[in-house]
């Protein structure tokens, strides 16, 4: 039998890398893992978590504008945001000796350093070669700059969230998750906000009601939508950056942010030397046990490319570890995971779009709303909340609910419940509403209209 100095090295300690990690050390496996950068990994250094307290801070920006028709009267804010930055950077760094922490508690060796693998069973990190009897790839993602000239003068989301001064004027290019996400940051924190999308809508892959709504409210918002803009390059020119559009506009601002997609992190692995398949994203594909092309070569997360969210790369490194060294073998379980988009207001959802149910389920009922949140009755802003559910016209399950409103990803998670549990449109009738709330309106959706594969 093989000897090797850990039962598993994990490469990458992100949300999934770090749950492996652990969970395959509760089983009495012995574990390393290896992180270049800092524990926690995309969501707690650089993503979810800083991104989240930024949308707080701008959210104060935006109710400040409310108050007054709620009879405050605030004479001056202004704000800090080196203050905010400090602030962000120790809850961050508390995370960081949390995660740190919870992998000495169980018992995972932690090496600094950037790990390739070199051999079969064989990682190298620091000149320090380790062999393992099986190797979890959980690398993560990096953000990806367009190829346009001026490409190096624009910045990514992990380098605003490290700024020491605010922009006063920004231009956001793309429309998916982080340019919506930044440019209501931006928007709540008094700044002048630009968003540059290629596309006619944003957030492709939504249910088109959705994209269209969230549009026109990020719009409303005051944001400077430019739809159907290709950016051609960007220039700096005396301290500004001028960013040319190919409509022929040119925009001036202090900052331009590049929020269009992240790329794998698997250049430079050793994954070749291995046998594990790349493919033409530079993703690793894995089977639903997050096994690779190798037989003791696994991933999880981002570096996957399946769904990139934090929750599901905690849940595949935890499948992973109790399929490995649990002996429960489980497969991953993609089906109805719900998301959120913090742009202000959020965009949250669980299951199919319109199109998808049409196209898998034939013909569906959809209920949607639209209406003026009571809320916004007095502060007067400009703002419509949107309701969706898509039912199967022949089971009556619900196969899709949408939401965009305030506070849509702390409303989606329970409807996500309801549908894993298999709830129809029956048991949302027969469910009383929370009264006065936007939720209600899950409840209390009676119109349908039709839908089939043909009309989407
Ligand atoms: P997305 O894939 O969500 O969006 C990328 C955007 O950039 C799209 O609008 C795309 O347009 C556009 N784009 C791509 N290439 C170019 C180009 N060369 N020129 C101009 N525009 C371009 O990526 P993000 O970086 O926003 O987020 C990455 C992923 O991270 C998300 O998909 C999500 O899985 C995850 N994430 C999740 C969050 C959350 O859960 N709240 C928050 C942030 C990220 P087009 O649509 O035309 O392709």
């Amino acid at each position: 039998m093989n000897t090797y100095d850990f039962d598993l090295f994990v490469i990458g300690a992100g949300s999934g890398g770090v749950r492996a990690s652990r969970i395959a050390a509760g089983y009495g496996a012995k574990v390393a893992v290896a992180e270049e950068y800092r524990l926690g990994g995309t969501c707690v250094i650089r993503g979810c978590v800083p991104k989240k307290l930024l949308m707080y801070a701008s959210q104060f920006g935006f109710a400040l504008e409310d108050s007054k028709g709620f009879g405050w009267r605030v004479s001056e804010a202004s704000h800090q945001w080196e203050n905010l930055i400090r602030a962000k950077d120790t809850e961050v760094a508390r995370l960081e000796r949390v995660y740190e922490e919870l992998l000495g508690k169980a018992g995972v060796e932690v090496t600094k350093g950037r790990a390739t693998i070199v051999g079969a069973h064989e990682v190298r990190v620091n000149d320090v070669s380790y062999t393992a009897g099986h190797i979890l790839v959980a690398t993560g993602a990096r953000p990806e700059l367009p190829e346009i000239p001026g490409a190096d003068l624009m910045v990514t989301s992990n380098d605003v969230l490290a700024m020491e001064r605010a922009p006063e004027r920004v231009a956001i290019v793309g429309g998916g998750y982080i340019a919506c996400e930044f440019a209501g940051i931006f928007k709540g924190l008094g700044k002048k906000v630009w968003m540059v999308h290629r596309g006619s809508k944003l957030l492709r892959g939504f249910d088109e009601q959705v994209r269209e709504h969230i549009g026109s409210e990020l719009a409303a918002s005051g944001i400077q939508m430019r739809l159907d803009s290709a950016v051609a390059a960007v220039e700096r020119k005396h301290g500004a950056y001028l960013v040319y559009l190919g409509s022929g506009e040119i925009l001036e601002v202090d900052l331009v942010v590049a929020a269009t997609g992240r790329k794998p992190n698997t250049v430079g692995l050793g994954l070749e030397r291995v046998g594990v398949q790349v493919d033409g994203q530079g993703a690793v594909p894995v089977d639903s046990y997050s096994r690779t092309s190798s037989d003791h070569v696994y991933a999880v997360g981002d570096v996957t490319n399946r769904i990139n969210l934090t929750p599901v790369a905690i849940h595949e490194g935890h499948a992973f570890a109790d399929s490995v060294f649990g002996a429960k073998p489980r497969p991953t379980d993609h089906e109805d995971v719900p998301f959120a988009v913090f742009s202000q207001p959020q965009v949250a959802a669980v299951g199919l779009t319109e199109a998808e149910a049409c196209a898998k389920h034939g013909a569906v009922r959809v209920y949607s709303t639209a209406f003026r949140p009571m809320r916004a009755t007095l502060s007067g802003r400009n703002e419509r909340v949107l309701v969706k559910l898509i039912a199967d016209d022949k089971t009556d399950r619900i196969l899709g609910a949408h939401i965009v409103a305030p506070d849509a990803a702390e409303i989606i998670q329970g409807i996500a419940v309801a549908l894993k549990a298999g709830a129809t449109k029956a048991d949302f009738d027969a469910t009383l509403g929370v009264h006065p709330s936007v939720a209600e309106e899950f409840v209390t959706l009676r119109s349908a209209r039709h839908a089939t594969a043909s009309q989407s």
